[in-house]
């Protein structure tokens, strides 16, 4: 892997967090552009709150897939992330 310098949080009209958590599904299937791409991956390697919430979809979809069915419940969903937020520092 490069080097990933952290992007600061100062882009025109749309904080990093909210283009990391708009684009969080593209990121998971690999939909996005390569310049997009690096811009997730540089922002959630400074930021721990996006970085939490990539890792629960991420898990979700991995268990989905697994279990064949259309779509996670919330409830997974939810418990998945407390088990994550139990774990993370939260700020
Ligand atoms: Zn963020």
């Amino acid at each position: 892997m490069n080097n990933i310098k952290p992007i600061p949080h100062d882009t025109a009209g749309e904080s990093e967090c909210e283009h990391a958590l708009k684009h969080l599904y593209e990121y998971l299937d690999s939909e996005m552009t390569p310049d997009d791409e690096q811009r997730m991956r540089a922002h959630v390697a400074h930021c721990s709150p996006c970085l939490a919430e990539l890792s629960v979809e991420d898990l979700v979809k991995q268990l989905v897939r697994r279990s064949c069915s259309e779509r996670a419940p919330d409830t997974l969903r939810v418990r998945i992330r407390e088990q994550l937020t139990g774990m993370a520092v939260i700020e």
